[in-house]
């Protein structure tokens, strides 16, 4: 579960990690108020959950109430690469002195937890990392060991914050561990942690994290009241929410090809094949959809995932990609056949069985002949059928609705 960067600062600020003064605010005239009360300049920072918003121009300064309002009016409905504003952070601008990134992150393959650390943070970070991976500092933190400031101190001196007060760079990795740890974060993520205050003034500057990023393991959130606080307020895409109410993991993307498999790894797989073939093909067609149906499909599980995939305006036709595990492809075969009546679609359903009763499944399928089933051999054979299929569909300007 992400966070948006004010909640994220919430867990700062109870950890005593330092952060400007800042205020949240969800309309233009409630971003003037909360600007009057902090003072200008003003920085205005557009809420969503990804980076690089201010590359996208989600990150503005204002010098007084008028642009304060004028600003917040243009970054609240903006969205950053397909992540919608959800509110504006007002906050006190800083004099930056120095920029630096610092995360604490899980890392699986040494099963403990990675302190990234650069000296040289802020926006351009990933691009000098790729440039200069000495600059990057990669420390770990055992968790049997645990981390005290005492490893923090060391730590700090590792990381080099050559601008900066080693000791307070300690107590920021410390808290940023105890955020990490008491909260069962993944990811705790500051960037830029800046050195701030006047450059002509050595008693002024200190360390102040001017972003946060947050992410909290869901598996977590029974320990912490379901983490209610963070609830997301911004509405969700109405497919994704309906399929959430049913228990199906279904992700909305823009293309035109719905996919339907078991097993997120086959999915993830079908739509890299539907993508695969539309650029053989010389087409711009895409997967319009991620969505597992899990284990044991029955015939209303199916009918309520062709439902939601298909109420997609964007959407073609549909790839149904079933390795027979414990499903049994016979069952999937009725359940398809079921859906496709209840439904009454003629959205072409091109289909790949393999494994536990595939060639009964398939042979169900072929005796119903229905005029929009269509059967392929192979997964790499159906997303082809698939991608072309949908391709010559929006040539010819079909919309869905003259399909059903
Ligand atoms: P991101 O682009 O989504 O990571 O958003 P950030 O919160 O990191 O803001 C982007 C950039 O804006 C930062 O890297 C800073 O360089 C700049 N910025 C953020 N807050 C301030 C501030 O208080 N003063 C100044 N001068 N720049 C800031
Ligand atoms: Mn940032």
């Amino acid at each position: 579960m992400d966070l948006y960067e004010y909640q994220g600062r919430q867990l700062f600020e109870e950890e005593g990690i330092p952060v400007p003064k800042g205020i949240y605010a969800m309309t233009p005239q409630e971003a003037r108020k909360a600007a009057d009360s902090i003072g200008y300049p003003c920085v205005i920072k557009g809420q969503a959950k990804i980076g690089h918003r201010g590359q996208a121009g989600a990150v503005k300064i204002a010098h007084d109430a008028d642009e304060a309002e004028k600003l917040a009016a243009q970054i609240l409905p903006m969205s950053v690469r397909g992540h919608k504003v959800n509110g504006v952070l007002l906050c006190e601008a800083a004099h930056i002195i120095h920029e630096y990134y610092v995360s604490i992150s899980v890392d699986r393959t040494s099963r403990d937890y990675d302190v990234l650390a650069t000296a040289a943070g802020g926006t351009e970070v990933e691009d000098i990392a790729r440039q200069h991976p000495e600059y990057v500092k990669r420390l770990h933190i055992d968790p049997y060991k645990g981390f005290t400031l005492d490893d923090a101190k060391v730590m700090a001196e590792q990381i080099g914050f050559y601008h900066a007060d080693n000791d307070q760079a300690a107590q920021i990795l410390l808290k940023m561990w105890k955020v990490f740890s008491d909260s069962d974060a993944t990811l705790v993520e500051i960037n830029p942690l800046a050195k701030v205050g006047d450059p002509d003034d050595e008693s002024s500057k200190s360390l102040c994290a001017l972003d946060s990023k947050v992410s909290l393991d869901g598996n977590a959130a029974f320990r912490h009241d379901g983490w209610k606080r963070f609830a997301d307020t911004a509405p969700a895409d109405p497919l994704e929410e309906r399929a959430q109410q049913h228990g199906l993991h279904y992700v909305r993307l823009k293309g035109q090809v719905g996919v339907i498999g078991n097993g997120a790894g086959l999915v993830m797989s079908s739509l890299d094949a539907v993508a695969g073939a539309a650029q053989d093909q010389g087409t711009d067609i895409k997967p319009a959809n991620f969505l597992d149906i899990g284990g044991g499909a029955s015939a209303e599980v199916m009918a309520e995932c062709l439902s939601i995939v298909l109420d997609d305006p964007n959407v073609k036709d549909v790839f149904v990609n079933v390795y027979g595990g414990i499903t049994s492809c016979q069952l999937v075969a009725e359940g398809i056949l079921e859906a496709l009546d209840k439904l009454n679609t003629t959205a072409p359903i091109i289909i790949r069985f393999d494994g536990n009763a595939a060639k009964e499944g398939l042979e169900t399928l072929k005796a119903a002949n229905r005029p929009n089933i269509i059967v392929e051999s192979t997964m790499e054979q159906a997303a082809a059928a698939a991608a072309r299929i949908a391709a010559s569909m929006e040539g010819n300007g079909n919309t869905q609705e003259e399909n059903r």
